[in-house]
């Protein structure tokens, strides 16, 4: 679609003048590519501009890990990326980490940007789950069960993404670590586990979870994205869904059709639970991509937006397709702000 004059200048006003969440980036995990290759001050240098571009004020980074580091070298590599982020985070004022409501209202009030840090699956754990407290006192503050892997605990969909089910739900271990989880208070995120797996967990858990990078399966078939019933299941507990940007969960490349496809996905979420309980999740990963090969790959191969500073071309999009301004501003940001208010300590 071609994006009207008119809807790219409120969208980017609502950018500038209201909160806006990522709820899900591999930043620590890219930190760490950066730092290795030598370089430094990485997020000046490849985030800040766009991050502000785009008038984000909130990044929810995974501690995400690749097979080759698992099990033996995961926990280190882990605390690696995190000590990358602690660093950076440290030389540069704009950001900030969030560990509670309070540095939450600290990063709108000051206009800076939070990082939010959470794990992307505990493979890396194991069933130690002393560590996770280990992981709370360094700013972990969320976590999901597995990636889409088979673990200790549940069961993930990598197998699923290539249309085949994966059954088979949590374990006893997984349930524990959701009660521990829950105790210490960090939120559960249900984006990559398997359907069994998330029956499991609305049965278990007492504090609302979430979906931060998964969409609509009706929208586009993988076992990635969320049912219809699995979305109301999970807003009725008072989650939020975050719209993922990646073309494989999206169903389109790059491109004008892509940003339809997007708003398709995100229409019918807010459509099918309330426009209260969908935002942004975009799991850009171009980007991460081209950190891994040195900089040598071609870049934007896989996400349906280029990066952060575009972000308002799609919001600009909903708009034009008719949302109204008060939702298109929950969707940026005030959804996932309201919820981490709720699941953050105070
Ligand atoms: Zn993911």
């Amino acid at each position: 679609m071609q994006i009207q004059e008119q809807y790219m200048e409120q969208a980017r006003r609502l950018h500038q003048t209201c909160p806006v969440a990522d709820a899900h980036l591999d930043l620590a995990g890219e930190l760490l590519l950066h730092v290795n290759n030598g370089e430094r001050e990485v997020l000046r240098r490849h985030y800040l501009d766009e991050l502000r571009e785009g008038g984000f004020n909130l990044i929810v980074s995974s501690v995400y890990l690749e097979n080759e580091y698992l099990p033996e070298m995961g926990l280190r590599k882990a605390l690696d990326q995190i000590g990358v982020l602690l660093e950076e985070l440290d030389q540069n004022e704009e950001f900030l980490l969030v560990k509670n409501v309070r540095d939450l209202d600290r990063a709108l009030e000051e206009d800076r940007i939070g990082v939010l840090l959470y794990l992307e699956g505990m493979d890396f754990i194991g069933t130690d789950f002393r560590l996770l407290r280990t992981l709370w006192e360094v700013g972990v503050r969320g976590a999901s069960l597995t990636w889409s892997r088979r673990n200790a605990l549940a069961s993930g969909c990598c197998v699923a993404s290539k249309r085949i089910p994966v059954p088979g739900g949590l374990t006893d271990e997984g349930v524990e670590a959701v009660r521990r989880m829950e105790e210490l208070g960090m939120f559960l995120d249900v984006s990559h586990l398997n359907d069994d797996g998330f029956e499991d967990v609305c049965a278990v858990a007492s504090r609302p979870f979430a979906a931060t990078h998964s969409n609509s399966r009706t929208i586009y078939f993988n076992y990635r994205n969320l049912t219809d019933e699995q979305m109301q299941k999970l807003a009725a507990q008072g989650g939020v869904i975050g719209l993922n940007g990646c073309r494989f969960l999206v169903g389109r490349d790059q491109g004008e059709e892509a940003l339809d496809w997007l708003c398709s996905h995100l229409e019918y979420m807010a459509a099918s639970v309330g426009a209260d309980k969908v935002g942004y999740g975009f799991d850009f990963c171009d980007a991460y991509d081209d950190a891994r090969a040195g900089g040598t790959r071609k870049k934007n191969h896989n996400d349906c937006l280029v990066s952060h500073c575009h972000v308002p071309e799609l919001t600009a999009a909903l708009l034009q397709r008719g949302m109204p301004e008060e939702d298109v501003k929950g969707v940026i940001g005030g959804n996932w702000i309201r919820y981490f208010r709720q699941v953050l300590p105070k």
